[in-house]
């Protein structure tokens, strides 16, 4: 085993969540043959899975530790080098890219000498696996967001994709063809899109005032979840913006982040959906709006994933400029003195989770933070997985797995019996409620609570 010097203290990584600075990080070289070698691969997956049985700094982030050390104690020489290379992928199976690891705890990222890049490797492997063709088709259907979104919205097809969701017996057969676990929690769809209620609000007249980072012009991708299943976050996103003075409009036409392919392994489908989405984006930066998204994934995906696999392209680095978390944006906007803080409605207790995708990108608790401005309002924060992670909380094999480590989140929002149930990850939020004893049905985003706390 590799002789692992003691990792520091908790707390002592400069680079932490909210932490000043960023761990380094070296581009994707997906477009490398050797990228996909599977020689090449184990080795590598050797050298640092070696380096995390010395270290286990890791094992309560999430399920593919303790099945690494699990493989190399149960390992006939008890170290990486006993554990059967065609094992390896049992570790991937358990990673969902959160990139906690990474950002939070890893004393051994770039610029350390071992460049231990844990969720990177991963998604190495993930990406030979889906090239050699080992996932599945159900996997790849359910992972077709703006697809399936674009066809549930029809109206006589929304209503018969709920009435599915809703039937246990149709749910079974979901489960074999989506590769969807019949007790998991799935969203509603509805045929008037995010887009469409966006696109239908009154016309505006503002003289948008730059502030910080802002210009205080905001083009909204609405993301294949906020436009199909939660449109009312989309409206009320472009509402509380323009309460607060900010021009707004849609991103002229989207497709998906390429968040769920990339879970997937399947940077192909992620390089199709930047080649059209990135020259529209680009070119809304480029008329002078700022950007902005209701899911952190997909921020994330702009701001980090996609910018590590493109970093020589001059849009993909003007985007990441320009995108914005709306929390993120609104707080700058405070600072400056442009934020509406007459709030006219009390929101009770607010138990609410910092999504992991949202803590990685370093920008602080602003959620938090702008919530508790609101006049009578008492927040419980939970910053802790809440198991859902795009398809792991969905999936058959990874169902189970995803409820129970969810379930301390769950249970802490229990015992504060909260009036509101709410994660900037609106998926979180509904697998929390999910969670919960009663099996609530009102998850939802903080930034519905803001509209209300307004009364607009
Ligand atoms: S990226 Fe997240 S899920 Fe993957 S290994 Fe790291 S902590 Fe676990
Ligand atoms: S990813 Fe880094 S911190 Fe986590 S177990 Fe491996 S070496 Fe340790």
């Amino acid at each position: 085993m590799t002789d692992v010097p003691v990792p520091p203290a908790a707390g002592a990584r400069a680079a932490g969540e909210g932490g000043l600075s960023a761990p380094t990080r070296h581009p994707l070289a997906w477009r490398d043959a050797a990228f996909y070698d599977e020689a090449a691969l184990h080795a590598e997956l050797e050298r640092v899975y070696d380096i995390c049985h010395g270290c286990r700094r890791c094992v309560s982030l999430c399920q593919a530790f303790p099945v690494l050390f699990d493989l190399v104690d149960n390992s006939p020489t008890m170290e990486v080098d006993g554990v059967v290379k065609s094992d390896y992928g049992k570790v991937v199976e358990q990673c969902y890219l959160c990139d906690l690891c990474y950002q939070t705890k890893c004393p051994y990222v770039p610029p350390h000498e071992w460049n231990v890049d844990f969720p990177h490797l991963m998604l190495r492997a993930k990406a030979a696996e889906f090239r050699k063709g080992e996932v599945s088709a159900a996997r790849k259907r359910l992972t077709a967001t703006t697809a399936f979104g674009k066809l549930a919205s029809i109206p006589v097809v929304t209503e018969a994709a709920n009435a599915v969701n809703r039937s246990p017996t149709m749910r079974k057969l979901v489960s074999k063809l989506l590769d969807v676990h019949p007790q998991a929690h799935l969203p509603e769809f509805h045929s008037l899109t995010g887009r469409k209620r966006v696109a239908r609000l009154p016309l505006q007249t503002v003289a948008p005032h730059a502030a910080g980072p802002t210009r205080g012009r905001v083009a909204i991708f609405t993301t294949c979840y906020g436009n199909y299943n939660m449109p009312q976050v989309v409206e009320d996103l472009a509402v509380v913006l323009r309460h607060n003075g900010v021009e707004v409009k849609l991103v002229e036409r989207e497709r998906c982040c390429g968040m769920p392919k990339l879970e997937l392994g399947d940077l192909q489908s992620v390089d199709a959906f930047k080649q059209d989405n990135l020259p529209v984006l680009a070119q809304t930066v480029a008329d002078g709006w700022d950007l902005m998204a209701p899911i952190p994934s997909c921020v994330l995906m702009f701001r980090q994933e996609i910018p590590l696999m493109y970093p020589e392209d001059a849009q993909v680095q003007a985007v990441k400029r320009a995108i914005f978390d709306p929390f993120e944006y609104l707080m700058h906007r405070h600072k400056a003195g442009l934020l509406d803080t007459a709030f006219k409605n009390p929101l009770g207790k607010v138990a609410y989770h910092a999504p992991c995708h949202q803590r990685v990108q370093n920008i602080g608790p602003k959620t938090r933070e702008l919530l508790a401005l609101v006049p009578g309002t008492e927040i419980e924060s939970i910053e802790r997985c809440s198991g859902h992670d795009g398809t792991y909380g969905l999936r058959n094999a990874t169902y189970a797995l995803s409820m129970k480590i969810g379930r301390p989140v769950s249970a802490r929002a229990e015992k504060f019996a909260p009036d509101a149930v709410v994660s900037d990850c609106p998926m979180a939020a509904e697998h929390i409620a999910h969670g919960m004893k009663e099996n609530r049905k009102d998850g939802g985003h903080p930034i519905s609570l803001l509209r209300r706390a307004y009364g607009i």
